[in-house]
């Protein structure tokens, strides 16, 4: 038996797409791309969508539109991907991390607040394993402070508050289509946004810099450089495959759900772990896992119990490995110690992520509920 713990659902539409995208000869710039942007904008709601080669570069084109750098300060959660972080880094900026709160893993609103200075520019959050962020919180710190929003949803396609997609409560929304995402187009970000005026930007600055589209090139080779820009482009082979992925994005995100919701029935009363709180009434998660807490006796013997679900089949991950400030780059940079970031620090330490892609049937669900409870009683203690 093997349940791993993530699998890019990829079938005879997305190969086929490929080969077409293939055969017409354009292999950037072309109409795939199009489609694409507008596909993923009409299923998340939003007025503009730019595609992108990654959600790290969504991110870094969404920082530096607004023309920060060195001397600035952004707000970052502690308890996210390097890429977060890395996007500030990146425009010369300090990150400032401020640490989760322990029921969700998301930012500590509470929390920000204290974090901001004079330099404070922005601030990002991060949907946590798919579950927003406490959006209206954050909101009112940033237009108390006059800070551009960013959210990184490289977790949260399907995600919404109310009737809001996630990345469109914020001014700029960040997704990722890695392999182990919800959708994929192998590599791949996008970039949404409600403003007409960073869309545009960001369409330029991810080639080049460049002061016309190819589209709206007259005459081959004829352009201008206005400003600096990167090549953070999309091909046709990507986009390609992403527009048959969002055509399959709703029935992966139900199969999530239906998967979260036999898992979170399989481990109630488990000994030894606690979850994650669900989202609260009128928010909408996209489950992207379900990870459990474990209890301080059994944290320190996590590496035994993920080796054992490993053994008998079960793929785990975890999310994160650190605090992004107790990474190496963070840590050596800028000083933090071992004590700093508590909460984010416990989650990271203590926590198993557990299977629940599109990949999997229900029925699996108490398998892997099964393969944890025995791998917690061997370990030592809980079942
Ligand atoms: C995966 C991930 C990223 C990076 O996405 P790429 O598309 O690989 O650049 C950024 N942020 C978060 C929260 C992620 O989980």
């Amino acid at each position: 038996m093997q349940i791993p713990f993530a699998r890019p659902l990829l079938g005879a539409e997305e190969r086929q797409a490929v080969l077409d995208a293939m055969d017409s000869g354009v292999l950037v710039h072309g109409p795939r791309l199009h489609a694409f942007e507008e596909a993923f904008a009409a299923f998340t709601g939003a007025p503009h969508c730019v595609a992108v080669s990654s959600c790290t570069a969504a991110l870094h084109l969404a920082w530096f539109h607004l023309g920060i750098g060195p001397g600035d300060e952004v707000i970052v959660p502690a308890q996210t991907h390097a890429a977060t972080a890395h996007a500030v880094e990146l425009t010369g900026a300090t990150p400032v991390f401020v640490d989760a709160e322990p029921h969700t893993g998301n930012i500590d609103v509470g929390r920000i607040e204290a974090a901001v200075t004079p330099r404070t520019r922005a601030l990002s959050v991060v949907h946590f394993l798919g579950v927003p962020a406490e959006m209206d919180g954050v909101m009112e710190i940033a237009r108390r402070n006059g800070l551009f929003v960013v959210e990184d949803c490289a977790l949260s396609p399907g995600a919404s508050i109310g009737e809001t997609h996630t990345g469109l409560i914020g001014d700029v929304g960040c997704f990722s289509f890695y392999p182990a995402k919800h959708m994929t187009t192998a590599e791949g970000g996008a970039l949404i946004t409600r403003h007409e005026e960073v869309a545009r930007a960001a369409r330029r600055q991810r080639a080049f810099g460049m002061d016309r589209s190819f589209a709206e090139r007259t005459m081959a080779g004829i352009y201008d450089v206005p400003e600096l820009g990167f090549n953070y482009r999309m091909s046709e082979l990507q986009a390609a495959i992403g527009v048959e992925q969002v055509r399959r994005l709703p029935d992966f995100l139900r199969r999530r759900a239906e998967n979260h919701a036999a898992l979170t029935e399989a481990l109630a009363g488990m000994d030894g772990i606690r979850l994650f709180d669900p989202a609260p009434d009128g928010v909408r998660a996209s489950h992207y896992c379900l990870s459990v807490v474990l209890d301080d006796a059994l944290a320190e013997r996590r590496p035994e119990i993920l080796e054992q679900m490993k053994e008998q089949g079960v793929g785990t991950s975890v999310y994160y490995p650190a605090p992004v400030p107790h990474l190496t780059y963070y840590r050596e940079k800028y000083g933090y110690g071992e004590d700093t970031f508590p909460v984010a620090a416990r989650i990271s330490r203590s926590s198993i992520a557990l299977p629940v892609g599109p990949h999997l049937e229900p029925g699996e669900m108490r398998t892997v509920a099964a393969v944890l409870h025995d791998a917690l009683a061997r370990t030592g203690g809980a079942g």
